[in-house]
């Protein structure tokens, strides 16, 4: 059997502060991403000792350069960087046969959640995808689902494996920590939960949720938070402004529509970075 694991860094035990997950800085550079990676370790374990054949692990936060490739299981192997040409889990293929889901945060808009946002803070407040709303959970899973592979293991914040239950069915949760609020987490000791990630890595291996099958046309729908945003999103060929914040894409290809999602909400990207940059800023009229 072969597994794709993608994982985050937001929900990773351990993680408890925003130094942590910001690439370059000393905190993510010395704990970040030697926690992240540990939990990785552990789950890659859990797998070969539950009959997998080969493992590949997706880098997915931010840049996707966070793993310590030096230190991690050699039996795994592991992609990195982030690219809209490449797609959200390159390599992911019908010849896989079971998804990790790890180190997850939950959705935008998640009460006592820890970090909760969908894919960025900075312009998306809401994503749907064929009308339900979802998080990057949702999104991995149901991109695997039309490949025909199921999600089998959520590890990370409480309320993100919840939400990975309760969209694909009974499956493997760890729950690392449980978010008080957006920036409060009561976090478990993290060298204490790499056990239970193994566990339940091995435990993922027999069953699982069965692919989530969604219906084509794949909608998406994107509802930023400026409309500044969605002026650059619109720039999509084939895209459906359906609101002065949010953007629609609809394709009987699930490719090109996740595709067009990427390539979306990245030009909302720069619109955002523009406003965070002050070019659209006129000093002290802006309330
Ligand atoms: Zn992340």
């Amino acid at each position: 059997m072969n597994v794709y694991i993608v994982i985050d860094m937001e929900g990773v035990a351990g993680v408890t502060h925003g130094s942590m997950i910001r690439t370059g800085h000393v905190e993510w550079r010395d704990r970040g991403t030697r926690l992240m990676t540990a939990e990785a370790n552990a789950a890659i374990e859990g797998a070969f000792l539950g009959g997998a054949s080969s493992v590949l692990v997706k880098d997915g936060h931010d840049s996707g350069q966070n793993i310590r490739r030096e230190d991690l299981d050699p039996r795994a192997e592991l992609v990195t960087g982030n690219s809209v040409t490449v797609g959200l889990m390159p390599g992911l293929d019908s010849t896989f046969d079971k998804l990790f889901l790890m180190g997850f945060h939950a959705k935008m808009g998640t009460r006592f959640a820890q970090f909760d946002h969908t894919i960025s803070t900075a312009t998306i407040n809401n994503l749907s995808i064929n009308n339900i709303v979802v998080g990057e959970i949702g999104m991995y899973g149901m991109l695997a689902g039309l490949r025909g592979v199921s999600v089998a293991l959520t590890t990370g914040d409480g309320p993100a494996v919840d939400e990975s239950l309760d969209l694909f069915g009974a499956h493997q949760g760890v729950r690392v920590k449980q978010g008080l609020g957006r920036f409060a987490v009561r976090t478990f000791n993290p060298a204490q939960v790499l056990t239970q990630i193994t566990e339940g890595a091995k435990n993922a291996m027999d069953n699982g949720a069965p692919p989530l099958e969604i219906s084509l046309p794949v909608t998406i729908s994107i509802d930023f938070l400026r409309s500044a945003e969605a002026d650059m999103a619109e720039m999509v060929p084939g895209s459906l402004r359906s609101s002065a914040r949010t953007v629609q894409y609809v394709h009987e290809d699930p490719d090109t529509a996740f595709q067009a999602l990427q390539a979306m909400v990245a030009l909302a990207g720069i619109a955002a970075s523009r406003w965070a940059s002050g070019l659209y800023k006129s000093g002290d009229s802006v309330v």
